[in-house]
């Protein structure tokens, strides 16, 4: 069950409100690129935008959020809706998908995938509003998926509309980009974003804010994973101590982005910058930037394997051993795990 409508018929992410009905307005043809940040709400742009092409309210500007169309549509069941997604963007996300139990979820839109919503999109409408196609993102295509897209963006059927939702639409191919008329959404206002994590009950919205970029909705996942702000203020501490527990249950790509964000923090730190990510937090005084950016190589070492299947478990103590090895002041201790960098040490 998805609700793009709050109860006032008001679509349910403010920052994005006045963008939509513009988008509607303003919009002529039916393949379109949505270019903004998931986590200000690209997908659940895309999915209004499919919505509304459904919805069959007599000149509605957006999804009604009511009519018949767009409970269909709530509730993935209308006929002519599809989407495509990777299965474990899907997963994450509660969109319905079907999962080979045998097979590791699928990080990509696959071609087999991409066939079947064209064959979808060609074949008679349900209830004769047309169709829609949402893809999200657009980035997880490859090549030989976003080829098969072509020539069905080039012409879509009659009355279909093609949504391509991108973060970052210089990754796709530019024939897809060529075919597709662009729509970019709003940088979201700090204090809009705030007052809507504060009306989802959300303490400490800034911290969490800053934690993420900014990004609401990326913030309000992170809340509801368990990362809360109160935690998040703590962790800089915590690592500093070697206490992996900060850390239990993250995901790997949740560890090592946070890890990143803390290795750029400690960085501003040790030259008397400012904290971006973790501006409340506590920092230990006289950190060696040298260590830092040994620190800030391994992890970028770490990234470029972060689909490897880790034993997530030992992956965070190995993790928080490194980082609290790097987050000792500059005079305290000698790192053990290499000679060099032991003597080099300011
Ligand atoms: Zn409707």
């Amino acid at each position: 069950m998805v609700a793009v409508v709050d109860g006032e018929g008001r679509f349910c992410w403010p920052w994005l409100r006045e963008s939509l009905v513009e988008a509607q307005a303003q919009v002529r043809g039916h393949s379109l690129l949505v270019h903004g940040a998931p986590g200000d709400g690209a997908w659940e742009f895309g999915l209004a935008l499919g919505m509304a092409q459904l919805c069959e309210s007599k000149g509605a500007r957006r999804p009604c959020g009511h009519c018949g169309a767009c409970n269909l549509v709530n509730g993935w069941s209308h006929p002519d809706f599809h989407w495509l997604m990777p299965q474990d963007t899907a997963l994450q996300r509660g969109v319905p998908v079907q999962v080979d139990e045998r097979r590791k979820p699928s990080k990509q839109i696959r071609i087999d995938e991409v066939r079947a919503a064209i064959d979808a999109c060609t074949s008679t409408t349900g209830r004769g509003q047309g169709r829609a196609l949402v893809i999200f993102p657009g980035e997880a295509m490859n090549a030989i998926a976003a080829s098969a897209l072509l020539k069905t963006l080039e012409e879509p059927p009659a009355g279909t509309r093609i949504v391509i939702c991108a973060a970052e639409p210089a990754r796709l191919l530019p024939t897809i980009r060529s075919r597709c008329q662009r729509w970019t959404l709003p940088r979201v206002a700090p204090a809009v974003a705030r007052a809507w994590l504060g009306e989802q009950g959300i303490p400490g919205p800034d911290v969490l804010l800053a934690a993420c970029n900014g990004h609401p909705l990326q913030a309000l996942a992170m809340h509801e994973a368990g990362m809360t702000a109160e935690r998040w203020t703590a962790l800089p501490e915590r690592v500093a101590q070697g206490d992996a527990a900060a850390l239990a249950g993250a995901a790997t790509p949740v560890l090592l982005e946070a890890m990143a964000k803390l290795c750029h923090d400690a960085m501003a730190a040790a030259v008397g910058g400012q904290p971006r990510f973790f501006p409340g937090s506590k920092w230990t005084a006289g950190l060696s930037l040298r260590r830092l950016s040994d620190w800030h190589r391994q992890l970028q070492k770490l990234q470029r394997h972060a689909d490897h299947p880790w034993n997530e478990a030992l992956l965070v103590d190995a993790v928080v051993a490194e980082a609290r090895s790097a987050l000792q002041p500059a005079t305290s201790g000698r790192r053990t795990d290499n000679g060099a960098l032991a003597t080099l040490d300011p």
